[in-house]
């Protein structure tokens, strides 16, 4: 019987997750190690409940006694705040779905790819702020690295029996978001709202209008070139309004492997729960009668910046994939609060990168946890430069 944690069990992905090991019959459902979560804790119970976890953790330290009474008289362990989390997330198991967003899924994931048999990598965040080292934290303890995220996953299968050596290039396909026929005037104006509305999945929050922004695509650049050691300049990214394409691969002599499905989550961490088997999936079956088309188009840098900036973090190495991370999640608050408008969110990206550039602890051949979690401090504290080279409050960038 196999053991298994899940980091982030309360959020889109961690709820799909458990979507599918209910539809498992009991007796073939893996014994759950731990489910754990943050604010939502009726939700944390319930699951655990249902999974006979052996540990609920919510990282909200704040909510230890309502997780504890909503679990009173189950046998569950219950522990709170986001040390008790990664303390939890080392715990041995044979696979963990490591699925909280953002940064704060670091520690909690890299505790876990040192005690794991195989992590399910949905937090994109660990291998953009600190890919070198979560692979070597891999390496060493013999972890299998396996992506969540659908391109990574589509790329993973398009790879399957071939050589890494011979593949020319990845493309990654992106949806365009909701804005992908805006102009920039009219994205200047985006609202919360707008940037919520993606045209084929259904995510978190912060995914979603990291979609819209292009962000997450950015990001999904950095995690290719980390996860599949590929040079920066073989990640290419192709807008593909419908997500049929979930990406592809091309090999030296000109064949294009290509995955294709429904837009839904539960594949790509079906195929990951399952790997290396394949075993039967509630997502909806292709009908090629019914699709008609599929549709192609190039990214645009001007509307969306965000592309050029994570090559720029790439070309820079060190942690400049971290520094990019943190000014993101830091304008995706002030955007979420009102408080800044669509745009200036790659601004202010930008304008972080600009400011740290050359910044000693940026640019490290090398890093541990320790020099990440600097990294990403410095760059949530660090006010954007301007292209005056004045340094400009957030609302301006
Ligand atoms: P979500 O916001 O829906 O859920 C996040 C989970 O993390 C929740 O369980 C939440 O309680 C927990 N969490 C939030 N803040 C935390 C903190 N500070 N410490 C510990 N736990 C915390 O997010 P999501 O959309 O499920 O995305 C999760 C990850 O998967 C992200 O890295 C995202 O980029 C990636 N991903 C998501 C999708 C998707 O379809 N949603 C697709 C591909 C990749
Ligand atoms: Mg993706």
């Amino acid at each position: 019987m196999r053991r298994i944690s899940i980091l982030g069990a309360t959020g889109s992905i961690g709820r799909n997750a458990f979507d599918l090991l209910m539809r498992l019959p009991e007796a073939e459902r893996p014994e759950v190690e731990l489910v754990s979560g943050a604010s939502n804790i009726p939700e944390l119970a319930c699951q655990a409940k249902a999974l006979k976890a052996r540990i609920a953790v919510t990282a909200d330290a704040g909510q230890g006694a309502a997780l504890a009474e909503a679990l009173k008289g189950s046998g569950i362990e219950v522990a709170a705040g986001s040390d008790a989390l990664t303390e939890a997330a080392a715990r041995p198991t044979d696979w963990t779905l490591s699925a909280i967003v953002g940064a704060a899924g670091l520690a909690p994931t890299l505790a876990a790819a040192a005690n794991t048999g195989t992590l399910a990598l949905a937090n994109k965040e660990s291998l953009v702020c600190a890919g070198a080292l979560l692979k070597q934290v891999c390496a060493a303890s013999g972890c299998t690295l396996l992506p969540v995220d659908s391109e990574h996953s589509a790329i993973f299968q398009a790879l399957r029996g071939e050589r890494l050596s011979e593949v020319s290039r990845i493309i990654l396909t992106a949806s365009g978001g909701p804005f992908r026929t805006w102009s920039r005037a009219q994205m200047a104006k985006a609202t919360l709202d707008e940037a919520l509305c993606h045209p084929n999945w259904d995510m978190g929050q912060r995914i979603t209008i990291d979609s819209a922004t292009m962000f997450n695509k950015a990001l999904e650049v950095i995690e290719t070139h980390q996860l599949f050691g590929v040079s920066p300049e073989q990640v290419e990214v192709v807008v593909h309004p419908q997500s049929i394409i979930h990406s592809m691969v091309e090999y030296r002599d000109g064949a294009i492997m290509a995955q294709l499905g429904a837009p839904d989550m539960r594949g790509a961490i079906g195929f990951a729960l399952n790997w290396p088997e394949r075993i039967d999936l509630p997502v909806e079956r292709l009908d090629f009668a019914t699709l008609s088309r599929l549709d192609f188009e190039p990214e645009d840098p001007d509307r969306f910046p965000a592309l050029r900036l994570a090559r720029r973090a790439m070309a820079r190495g060190g942690l400049h994939g971290a520094v990019l991370n943190a000014a993101k999640e830091v304008a995706l608050d002030l955007f979420i609060a009102g408080e800044i408008d669509f745009l200036a969110m790659a601004a202010h990206v930008e304008g972080v990168m600009d400011a740290l550039d050359t910044h000693r602890e940026i640019n490290l051949a090398s890093y541990d946890l320790a020099a990440v979690q600097r990294a990403d401090a410095l760059a949530r504290a660090t006010e954007p430069l301007g292209e005056t080279g004045a340094v400009p409050t957030v609302s301006e960038a």
